[in-house]
């Protein structure tokens, strides 16, 4: 039932100079580590509670459960779908053409999406799904865990806790937004498809 850190599929100064390999080794080492260690300390709870050896408050132990699991869930998928920048990074194949059918352009979804990621308000991300019959939505999560849609598919996420950008962008959330297009492994995304 124990679930993993898993390792980045590349170097963490390789997103440089869009994401600082500093960012990248405290986001990696230290705050994911951290969703996967709470994940795991409410599983080991719930299965003691569930062999009758620990009383629990379990309203505040499946809280827990689901904001460490979404945050080891969502750091995940964020790692996956970056790679190295490229200034002229677009999507094609399946993925494009999806996307144009639900936004009509790439350049209106990214619009959307980027003040989608701008606009969560506090901490949060921004996020692509797709729903069963491949229409495709822009969602705003505001920590790890409200505003969210079951049972949708998370395409493209980006993480706009301070962590995730103040050491290299401070307070301009904006610029590691739009900075972050050139990392976007579109590849990847068209595989999860
Ligand atoms: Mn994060």
């Amino acid at each position: 039932m124990k679930v993993e850190l898993p390792k980045l599929p590349y170097e963490y100064n390789a997103l440089e100079p869009v994401i600082s390999e500093e960012i990248m080794r405290l986001h990696h080492q230290k705050h994911h580590a951290a969703y996967v260690k709470g994940a795991n300390a409410a599983l080991e709870k719930l299965e003691k509670y569930n062999k009758g050896e620990l009383e629990i408050n379990v309203r505040e132990v499946l809280r827990d459960l689901s904001f460490h699991m979404n945050g080891h869930v969502l750091h995940s998928l964020f790692w996956e779908i970056m790679r190295p920048p490229e200034d002229e990074n677009k999507p094609d194949g399946k993925i494009l053409e999806l996307i144009e059918k639900s936004f009509g352009s790439f350049e209106s979804f990214k619009k959307l999406f980027s003040a989608s990621a701008k606009q969560v308000e506090g901490v949060g991300w921004a996020l692509l799904v797709k729903c069963p019959n491949d229409n495709f939505y822009v969602l705003n999560i505001e920590k790890h865990n409200l505003m969210h849609i079951a049972g949708f598919k998370p395409l493209l996420a980006i993480d706009v806790w301070e962590h995730a950008y103040y050491l290299q962008y401070k307070n301009d959330r904006g610029s590691y937004v739009d900075n972050w297009w050139k990392v976007v492994n579109w590849d990847k995304v068209n595989q999860l498809l």
